[in-house]
């Protein structure tokens, strides 16, 4: 066993931090306060290949291994929680496409993504269906050459950005998940439009309300097999949990990292805070977790790489490193006193844009549910 990054991930590492720290960092107030899209730094960031890392060469992309992806998400949104974020989600439509699609959605779709010219989206949540999938009500029925949609899609990550969005709608209604397919829906088809929804974080990010009125898709934007949509989603959310769970441990170690700092150079009762007890304990824990949430996320990576992706591995990652940014967030502000809590320090946006880690890309109490399902076969270690 080795803990250590092998040359090619330390080259990595360095390269992305460089990128991080000169292209990111110096934007995230700006574009917190401004709430726009980062499109110049999103295309920066897709010419070096660190958009849609994984995806192979032949379709644009670098073919890099999945702790390669996390170590970029980790640098990214240790630089800025917010800008960081957007970019990286830039490729969330990606993956479902990636394994299931026809090699000519591949080719046309994937690189649109990498190249930079368009961010991606998946379209799962609806009103009045999140946790619970199976409940959704977007439906997608046969008609002459294709498939006619209809529905709302809400707290869609890039959906009024986006050139392509991956629509996940019912194609069976009485058949519960097992009658869920997915479609690869162009944002300029008639029928499509969005709504961007105001947020307490990730202001820079484009989230938003999605409707699809009679649309209409051709047979071929069916992505895998019909009523195998459900099955294809939990494959995507292996990996994509693992992804989100790098996300979330980078806007834990900026935190840390911004409090540290303050830590050393503010003084109270005559000394530096860093050498009161209540402080050093605070900080003590803070990188504890930080540390057991990289363990966890790198080995949910290298379970992916080595072929042994487990949803219960994947879960424990975006579980435990989520809850470790809301966290480590939360006592950097403390750390910060008043300043924390102005906008004149980073901390308050990392508080702000860690906070929803906990609920997207699946609650924390459905990765719960999700790790006790799988506890019978983990009773040895
Ligand atoms: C900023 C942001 C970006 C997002 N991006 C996307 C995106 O790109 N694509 C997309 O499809 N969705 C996206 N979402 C939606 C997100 O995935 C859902 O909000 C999430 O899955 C929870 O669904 P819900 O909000 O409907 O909550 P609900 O499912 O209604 O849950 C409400 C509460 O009940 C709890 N709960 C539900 N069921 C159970 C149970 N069985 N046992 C115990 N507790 C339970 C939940 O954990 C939660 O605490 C995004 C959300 C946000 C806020």
């Amino acid at each position: 066993m080795n803990f250590e990054f092998d040359e090619e991930h330390r080259i990595l590492r360095d390269a992305v931090r460089e990128f991080a720290e000169k292209e990111i960092r110096p934007y995230g107030k700006e574009y917190d306060e401004k709430g726009e899209y980062p499109w110049d730094i999103f295309r920066k960031a897709a010419k070096l290949g660190y958009v849609g890392a994984d995806i192979p060469e032949e379709y644009g992309g670098s073919e890099m291994d999945y702790l390669g992806c996390a170590i970029i998400a980790e640098e990214f949104t240790r630089a800025d929680s917010s800008i960081g974020s957007a970019v990286l989600t830039a490729s969330l439509g990606c993956p479902m496409v990636r394994y299931f699609g026809t090699e000519e959605q591949k080719e046309n779709y994937l690189p649109l993504v990498v190249k930079g010219k368009t961010p991606s989206a998946i379209a799962i949540t609806e009103p009045d269906a999140g946790s619970d999938v199976q409940a959704i009500k977007t439906r997608a029925e046969r008609v002459e050459g294709g498939w006619k949609l209809n529905g709302t899609k809400t707290f869609i990550t890039n959906g009024s950005i986006s050139d392509w969005v991956v629509v996940l709608a019912k194609t069976d209604m009485s058949a519960g998940y097992r009658g869920i397919s997915a479609f690869l829906v162009e944002t300029d088809r008639d029928g499509y439009e969005a709504r961007r929804i105001k947020k307490m974080g990730l202001n820079c990010h484009d989230t938003a309300e999605i409707y699809l009125k009679d649309l209409f898709v051709p047979e071929n934007n069916l992505i895998g097999n019909e009523n195998f949509g459900f099955y294809q989603l939990m494959r995507f959310f292996n990996e994509s949990r693992v992804f989100v769970g790098a996300v979330q441990l980078g806007m834990a170690v900026g935190a840390y990292e911004r409090a540290l700092e303050y830590a050393k150079q503010r003084k109270a009762f005559g000394k530096p805070l860093i050498e009161h007890q209540a402080i050093q304990f605070k900080l003590a824990d803070m990188w504890k977790d930080i540390e057991a949430a990289r363990l966890l996320v790198y080995r949910a990576a290298w379970m992916i790489d080595s072929g042994k992706a487990d949803p219960a591995f994947s879960s424990a990652a975006k579980l435990f490193a989520s809850e470790t940014a809301v966290r480590v967030t939360y006592e950097a502000l403390q750390i910060f006193g008043g300043y924390g809590y102005s906008k004149e320090y980073d901390i308050e946006r990392y508080y702000r844009d860690a906070r929803v880690g906990t609920i997207y890309e699946g609650t924390s109490e459905i990765q719960r549910l999700i790790i006790a399902r799988m506890l019978s076969g983990k009773l040895r270690f």
